[in-house]
């Protein structure tokens, strides 16, 4: 009889979850996953997939007003929020039945439970109180919205979660947070005709990224429509006769139809059992793991937002590749979590990869910067006014290139390609003799040839810094 019923359980079928299990299989592991939800985890039910159609649909508010300039005439355009959520549902119950049938191909066993750790090589499948015995557990469970500040009315509010599939388009909606969720969202809400308000502690929107980006994306979002209350978060959400009154900390109050609150996730780990069974978590709850995704004990691992790594999709795929070879495949191998390109699907969409010219200054001794900010050609007859903004960051050392940043029309799929030569540590040398596509607005990338700036600083050993006083100590 074997040991265990089966070689690997693991709980939540997410983007890293699928991913493990179907390698595994393939492995030959006899595998089971629990899911208590649907199949395909936040980005393929509430998270990237349905977001890009919902982007997708915003996007055609810019396209008929610019098509007067091409010679169209476009009768004045309606939207219907309740087909596009009847189109989207569709779509990812397709995408789910197929992220189902390949695991099933694979010979996965797919169990509609939720799971707990029951010990460390026991999983609780609470749907039918049965206990599974497995050689290695992997938790896959993702992470959860969270709701900050703590403030009086907060059940009044959505979340992501529930954005996607609300009846009807809040006329006015206000959101919370300034990051990834709240920027997108905001894009594209006000595009399909809310009125959108967004609040938020901070003094700009979307902190880490590169500053003149941010500066230029909170311009953009602002022409188009966008009221920001910037270091002015809610203090209370109440319920009115028509919808909610949100007080924000400056003592002014703002109407809403809805309150979304993206103020940033959490690790999925609550309930699971892993404390009682002494899995070391960080301070956030996320289960902390080494570079082979294993946890603090040896059955178990985890991967994806539960693991608080680097919280997207594609991190947590490659990872569970990764375990999946590792574990089951003879083939040890960990994921580079270096230069991750990511986007931010506004518009105008702003897509980055390395270090930001502020990362980059206090890093490096030398740091030259390339920057151009331009009309696009499409704008000549659509009148169009968001300008492409550009700014490619390198070692003035060594002449490699640190960062490129990219806000525009396809930065995300410009930054796809540029990622790879970043990743392969790419001078500028190479992008001045890399020729041009003409005409694009990636072409730039490889044009520019002027330096916008240099910065040079004096690198102190740590002993003669701390010598310094305070005012002449680098930043
Ligand atoms: P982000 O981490 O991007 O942003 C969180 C926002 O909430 C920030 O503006 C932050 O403010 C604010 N915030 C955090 N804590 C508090 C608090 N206690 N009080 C008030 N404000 C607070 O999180 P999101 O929720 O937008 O997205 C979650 C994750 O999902 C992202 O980190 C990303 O990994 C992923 N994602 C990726 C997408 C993509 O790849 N295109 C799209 C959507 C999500 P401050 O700036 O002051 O810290």
């Amino acid at each position: 009889m074997p040991e265990f019923d089966v070689d690997l359980c693991v709980i939540g079928a997410g983007s890293g979850g699928v991913r493990a299990a179907r390698v595994a299989a393939g492995h030959g592991a006899k595998v089971l996953l629990a899911e208590e939800f649907r199949i395909g985890g936040t980005c393929v039910i509430r998270g990237c997939v349905p977001k890009k159609l919902l982007v997708y649909a915003s996007r055609f508010n810019d396209e008929f007003a610019e098509a007067a300039g091409y010679g169209w005439s476009v009768p004045k355009p309606t939207f219907d929020w309740g087909k596009l959520v009847a189109a989207k549902e569709k779509e990812i119950s397709r995408l789910s039945a197929i992220y189902r049938a390949h695991l099933e191909g694979a010979g996965v066993k797919v169990v509609k439970s939720r799971a707990v750790v029951d010990d460390v090589h026991k999983v609780r499948l609470l749907a039918d109180d049965r206990v599974v015995s497995a050689r290695i557990i992997l938790v896959a469970t993702g992470s959860a919205p969270f709701l900050a500040p703590d403030i009086a009315g907060l059940e009044h509010t959505i979340t992501s979660n529930e954005i996607f599939d609300l009846p009807e388009l809040p006329r006015r909606i206000l959101i919370v947070g300034g990051g990834y969720i709240a920027v997108e969202f905001a894009s594209l809400l006000t595009r399909v005709g809310s009125h959108v308000t967004l609040a938020m502690r901070a003094e700009n929107i979307l902190r880490g990224f590169d500053e003149d980006l941010r500066l230029a994306l909170r311009d953009a979002l602002a022409e188009a429509g966008v009221a920001f209350k910037f270091t002015n978060p809610p203090t209370r959400i109440d319920k009115t006769k028509h919808g909610l009154s949100v007080a924000l900390t400056n003592g002014d109050s703002v109407d809403a139809d809805q309150v979304m609150v993206a103020t940033g996730r959490h690790a999925n780990t609550r309930g699971l059992g892993l404390e009682r069974l002494g899995v070391a978590l960080d301070a956030l709850g996320a289960i902390k793991v080494d570079a082979w995704s294993q946890s603090s004990l040896p059955s178990i691992y985890a991967l994806g937002d539960v693991s608080n790594r680097v919280a997207l999709t594609p991190v947590a795929v490659r990872d569970g590749h990764a375990f999946a070879d590792t574990v089951f495949g003879g083939k040890k191998w960990a994921v580079d979590h270096t230069n991750i390109a990511t986007a931010v699907f506004s518009t105008p969409e702003l897509g980055t990869v390395g270090l930001s010219e502020a990362e980059a200054r206090a890093a490096y001794a030398c740091v030259d910067v390339y920057a151009t900010r331009f009309r696009p050609l499409k704008a000549a007859l659509s009148g169009r006014k968001d300008m492409v903004l550009m700014k490619i960051v390198v070692d003035g050392e060594t002449d490699r290139v640190l960062g490129v940043h990219v806000l525009g029309e396809g930065a995300a799929e410009m930054m796809q390609v540029i990622a790879i030569a970043v990743k392969i540590g790419a001078k500028k040398a190479d992008f001045d003799a890399t020729m041009p596509v003409h005409p694009t607005s990636a072409e730039e990338l490889v044009t520019l040839h002027s330096r916008s700036a240099r910065y040079e600083q004096m690198k102190l050993d740590p002993g003669e810094a701390a010598a310094l006083p305070d005012e002449e100590r680098m930043p």
